[in-house]
């Protein structure tokens, strides 16, 4: 399940998501939380949730900073340029944190790779200018995600897929995108759920899951990358959904949900 949109918009929980989140776990049907969230912790995102009596565990959430930090350290890159807020930092320190919203912030060497998350009213020319600097002197473009927009308090807001993709039409270089639609995202957290301890699976060596449903309200990033990477995506009527653009999209959801609520 995806958060934002689909467990919570502004106004607070989406009617019927906790009690969704407690069927799910009555009936031991295992479950796992992935957002595209840039601005928040693991943590973070636990402690929102359980604010809204979604109650769930660190290792049930997979974030899009989560699968950077383990595309980053399988590839043994050390020297981060971070343009994200500070609570995300924070998930960061394993690296050495140079230049963009590090603090305190160290220039004197060049990062191997530049990580873009969405600083909404942060973003500043100077700042994607630094970010367009490290890249044509040889550092990786790595994006947390490429959202185009989401559903803000006043209307929809430019997601971080914006300026990434200004920094790869001035670089000419693509962007490594690490959470939602990356397939590698969706299974680590597939993989994890083979992990854990659901009391109605039976656990045996040809163990395996399926079907298994995202549940989203982006058409891209939520149903047409969870298609893509063997999973069916069930699309809900809340957050940014518009029927309008699900019409034009070319995607067609393997289901369509008035809300999250109607899973149970
Ligand atoms: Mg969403």
């Amino acid at each position: 399940m995806d958060v934002d949109g689909t467990l919570l918009t502004e106004d607070g929980a989406v009617p019927g998501a906790a009690a969704v989140v407690t069927a799910l776990r009555r009936r031991g049907i295992p479950f796992r939380i992935v957002t595209n969230i840039t601005r928040r912790s693991r943590q973070s995102v636990v402690d929102r949730l359980g604010a809204h009596g979604i109650e769930v565990q660190t290792d049930e959430i997979y974030t899009a900073v989560y699968a950077a930090v383990a595309w980053l350290r399988n590839r043994a890159i050390r020297r981060v340029a971070p343009f994200v807020t500070q609570d995300v930092v924070q998930d960061l320190q394993e690296f050495d944190l140079i230049g963009g919203t590090a603090t305190p912030s160290v220039r004197q060497s060049t990062p191997d790779a530049v990580l873009i998350g969405d600083l909404g009213d942060h973003w500043s020319h100077g700042l994607l200018n630094e970010a367009f600097r490290y890249v044509m002197d040889g550092a990786e473009l790595v994006a947390l995600q490429r959202g185009r927009y989401w559903l803000g308090p006043t209307g929809l807001e430019l997601d971080a897929g914006a300026y990434v993709a200004a920094l790869e039409y001035a670089t000419g270089h693509n962007a490594v995108v690490c959470g939602k639609p990356n397939a590698e995202f969706f299974d680590a957290a597939v993989a994890s759920l083979a992990d854990a301890d659901y009391p109605t699976i039976r656990r045996s060596d040809d163990f395996s899951i399926g079907p298994i449903a995202m549940v989203g309200d982006d058409v891209w990033s939520d149903i047409q990358g969870a298609q893509q990477a063997g999973l069916e995506g069930w699309l809900v009527r809340t957050g940014k959904f518009r029927e309008d653009v699900l019409a034009a999209s070319g995607v067609t959801p393997d289901g369509v949900l008035d809300s999250v609520a109607s899973l149970c």
